[in-house]
């Protein structure tokens, strides 16, 4: 009976020696390298390839093994990819969403397997097993773009009315609702007072939204507007969220015309300074862009996964704008800069995010 307590005792012992090994830093190549799980949303748009190969440098640099995956915006392609790196053991899962609320499951999964999880840019949303957040300040993003329209269409000079569109995000992305409250907290007085103009009165993001982000249903909802609401009234301004999103809406515009001498192309804001927009900005057909450096975010990124893996602090800046329904997420918000034809240069090819080459200068 003794040695039989003996052989169990030190079962439990080696036992629980196999579960600390994995606390015990970094070290590359060896038995205790930690696995990273990196969750992306899409390959379509530019801006995520970046985060995801920026994070997978950095992550090697520091020693990870790091299991990068992209989900092609399908919701339950996200899932699985998230499940097999829960079978696989990672030691951290960096999350960036498609749909934030479809995740909850997927999240009690890895919280029973221990494994801490990072909000990547997008909030996982109803789920206590989020540990951090690293992201831009969304709101701020829509309050650069909402900022850009005012100042170049002298709205505080009191010039007016003009005719403005109003485009949103994903509905089913927490960002996207930042981004336009942050915009229309700008936008809402000059609308009041009528400066402002939204001809197709639809307003609001349950009208606004653009599922999945996707270019084609902007342009095509741009291109309902214009035969409903624009044959006689020419359309002065496009809030747009997403550089994608602002192509889209231009290819409509030129469709019927715009972009000429005697039909200039509206005002159009965009989001995330991808190479077509700033291509289009040269062009001077887009005219402003939020320019987020996704270098930086994988920087926070990789730091709070550092910080769950020794135990130490993350680095957080915001412990109150962040509630997903369950918690509020600590969070750390880098900001956002506004680009346009003037400091484009200076902002993106300066600060070797770009160079001459692929904005094709
Ligand atoms: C990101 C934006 C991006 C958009 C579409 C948002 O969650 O914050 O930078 O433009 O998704 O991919």
């Amino acid at each position: 009976m003794k040695k039989m307590l003996i052989i169990l005792l030190a079962m439990v012992m080696s036992l629980s020696l196999v579960a600390c090994g994995g606390d015990e830093g970094v070290e590359t190549g060896g038995e205790d390298t930690k696995l990273i799980g990196v969750a992306m949303p899409t390959q379509s748009a530019p801006r995520w390839i970046e985060d995801g190969n920026n994070m997978k440098n950095l992550l090697e640099e520091k020693g990870y093994e790091v299991d990068l995956q992209f989900a092609e915006d399908i919701v339950e392609n996200q899932i699985s990819q998230i499940e097999n790196m829960i079978t696989k053991e990672v030691d951290v899962l960096i999350i960036a969403s498609i749909d934030g609320e479809a995740l909850t499951d997927v999240l009690s999964k890895a919280a029973e397997q221990g494994i801490p999880v990072i909000a990547y840019d997008r909030l996982l949303m109803n789920s206590e097993h989020v540990d951090y957040y690293a992201t831009f300040d969304n709101f701020q993003v829509g309050v650069e773009q909402g900022n850009y329209i005012v100042d170049k269409m002298g709205l505080e000079d009191g010039n007016g009315p003009y005719n403005i569109e109003l485009f949103g995000g994903s509905p089913d992305d927490n960002n996207a609702y930042f981004f336009y409250d942050g915009a229309m907290s700008v936008l809402q007085p000059y609308i009041d007072n009528g400066q402002l103009v939204v001809k197709s009165g639809q307003m609001g993001m349950d009208v606004v939204s653009t599922l999945r982000w996707d270019a084609a249903k902007a342009q095509s909802r741009m291109d309902n507007i214009l035969t409903a609401h624009y044959t006689t009234d020419k359309v002065d301004i496009i809030l747009s969220p997403y550089d994608p999103i602002s192509l889209g809406v231009i290819s409509s515009l030129k469709g019927v015309g715009y972009g000429t001498e005697d039909l200039p192309l509206p005002l159009i804001t965009g989001q995330d300074a991808d190479i077509p927009g700033v291509k289009s900005i040269i062009a001077r057909e887009q005219t402003q862009t939020i320019f987020k450096d996704t270098r930086e975010l994988a920087k926070v990124a990789v730091e709070m996964c550092d910080a769950v893996l020794t135990g130490e602090e993350a680095p957080v800046n915001d412990t109150e704008t962040y509630d997903n329904g369950v918690k509020v997420v600590p969070s750390y918000l880098l900001a956002p800069v506004s680009v346009d034809i003037d400091n484009y240069r200076e902002v993106l090819i300066d600060s070797g995010y770009y160079t001459e080459e692929d904005l094709g200068l």
